[in-house]
């Protein structure tokens, strides 16, 4: 399948891109499929599929007492990422992360990948588990995405764990990651998370993915900071349109972003969430016309299973 990269190259405007999740474990890939039908019309060249790991959940039993119990919520990342090449014909990139895997699984899952003829992926530390207070790896598993990174760029060059086998078939991943405009929440401050950042493409990686952000003037600071640091690899912004009151209270904590302050005065006027969803629409669709005029490779907006706003924004835009 054709890389990322090689999208980006051959472009002649800025493309449109998506994030999706996988369903909920139990839901039917039906409602998925119907999301992202609506957003085929712009053509996106590939569309991302976020990895989630492992939560805990306790289930009260007759005894009185909690049983504590591991579950994946989203599985399916891989089988999704076929089933999305297979059915709407496009590249599927599924996000990778260090959480909940020993480096032979991660291994193991590569190989999937390549089987599948996935060459695109992205490269994530991943998230904390829910009820836990900080990200923990597994033992002998990736504790940063530079880790994970350096896995996959020597397998990139035929190097198997199993330092053994003859004549290994390289892999042909082109690698992604993530960049945070307003800063890792963990990083003691932007100058030393870029360091880390810059680490990760002398490492190999092709693209960076940015965090969501609500202000432009972030995005084009970051950029600039980059080519400083001389990070001179395609930047892409990640988007989120609003689409409830609440997430201006909500985003900031999950995410550790800011709200500028007109975008929280409109919503505050708003009276329903509805009215809070046009508020969102208009917010990203200027957003997304000051990146184009910027010159940005691609618009990638996290979806987050839900196409009627992504649809309006991509109908304003390409
Ligand atoms: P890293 O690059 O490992 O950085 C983590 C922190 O450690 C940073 O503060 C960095 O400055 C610092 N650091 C980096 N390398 C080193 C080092 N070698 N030594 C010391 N410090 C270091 N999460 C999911 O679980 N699933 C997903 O599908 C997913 N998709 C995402 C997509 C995008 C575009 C973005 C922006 C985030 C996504 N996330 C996802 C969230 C992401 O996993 C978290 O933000 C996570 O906390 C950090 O991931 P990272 O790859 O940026 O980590």
């Amino acid at each position: 399948m054709t890389k990322v990269t090689e999208y980006l190259k051959n472009a002649k405007q800025t493309l449109f891109s998506f994030e999706i999740l996988p369903p909920l474990k139990g839901e039917s890939v039906h409602h998925l499929f119907d999301s992202i039908e609506p957003l085929m019309e712009f053509k996106p060249p590939f569309i991302d599929v976020t990895y989630h790991r492992e939560e805990y959940v306790y289930k009260l039993r007759e005894n009185g007492l909690l049983e504590k119990t591991v579950t994946r919520k989203r599985p399916g990342t891989v089988g999704i990422c076929a089933a999305i090449m297979n059915r709407f014909k496009v590249d599927a990139v599924p996000h990778v992360i260090c959480g909940g895997f020993t480096k032979e699984e991660t291994e193991n899952a590569l190989i999937d990948l390549n089987f599948l003829g996935i060459d695109n992926v992205l490269l994530l530390r991943g998230d904390p588990i829910k009820s836990e207070p900080g990200f923990t790896s597994e033992p002998g598993g990736h504790r940063y995405a530079t880790e994970l990174l350096h896995q996959v760029a020597q397998l990139n060059q035929g190097k198997y764990l199993d330092g053994d086998m003859i004549s290994p078939v390289p892999t042909n991943f082109c690698i992604g990651v993530a960049g945070y405009p307003e800063k890792h929440f963990e990083a003691p401050n932007l100058r030393i998370d870029l360091r880390y950042l810059k680490k990760k493409i002398e490492m190999g990686a092709n693209y960076i993915v940015t965090q969501m952000f609500f202000d432009n003037q972030k995005f084009f600071d970051f950029v600039n900071k980059c080519r400083e640091e001389g990070i001179t690899v395609p930047i892409i912004p990640g988007l989120k349109p609003l689409t409830t009151r609440k997430q201006t209270t909500v985003l900031p904590r999950i995410f550790h972003i800011d709200i500028p302050d007109e975008l929280a005065d409109e919503v505050e006027k708003c009276k329903n969430d509805a009215e809070a969803r046009k508020v969102g629409i208009e917010w990203s669709i200027q957003q997304s016309k000051e990146l184009v005029a910027f010159g940005v490779p691609v618009l990638h907006y996290y979806s987050m299973g839900k196409s009627d706003n992504i649809k309006a924004i991509a109908s304003a835009l390409f």
